[in-house]
């Protein structure tokens, strides 16, 4: 007997070294999600996880003219998974911002994370990672227009606050897009 599809998944947005202190475009206390990360993760049998993938010159990169320092570049160090992530709940890796010329915050930018979810019967989607005012932010808002539940898990996020504020304005446009806020445990 096959068991029952699974209603609902974890997704964990670049919970990379770049976005972590030490890291390339450090996230504030990035690194301390992943307590929180890895109980969420032991709570749902499905777990997906997005990796900011770019080439070297990617259009978000200072060097560029982006907003950006050059960071997560594919396959060096700082692109890796943060070494306190517990990888081996991940069961699909969807990678992003790999075409040198758009920019891609959303986990569902360019990726086959929509169709990956629906063929599993995902409705509900939990999310955690980084960063609350970017990534966890453009992602939630799509799967909120592709009709997934959104639950954002608030002690597993962290936000980059490139001005005061920006985190809690951000989980402010989630909330108003449909998003509901929980945490974990
Ligand atoms: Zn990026």
């Amino acid at each position: 007997m096959t068991p029952p599809a699974s209603e609902d998944a974890l997704l964990v947005v670049d919970p990379q070294v770049d976005f972590c202190p030490g890291g390339a475009l450090a996230v504030p206390r990035g690194d301390r999600i992943f307590d929180a990360v890895n109980r969420a993760m032991r709570e749902h049998p499905l777990v997906v996880a997005s990796r900011d993938w770019h080439p070297a010159g990617h259009v978000s990169f200072s060097t560029r003219g982006g907003p950006w320092p050059p960071h997560c570049v594919s396959h060096t160090p700082g692109a890796a998974f943060h070494k306190a992530l517990d990888q081996d709940r991940i069961a699909h890796v969807v990678d992003k911002g790999s075409d040198p010329d758009s920019e891609a915050y959303s986990a569902f930018a360019g990726t086959n994370l929509e169709v990956w979810l629906r063929a599993r019967g995902v409705k509900c989607l939990y999310v955690a990672g980084l960063a609350t005012d970017y990534c966890v932010k453009q992602s939630v808002l799509d799967a909120l227009r592709l009709g997934f539940e959104v639950i954002v898990l608030e002690d597993a996020i962290a936000a980059v606050d490139v001005r005061p504020g920006d985190g809690d304005k951000a989980l402010q446009e989630m909330v108003a897009a449909g998003a509901k806020l929980a945490t974990t445990g």
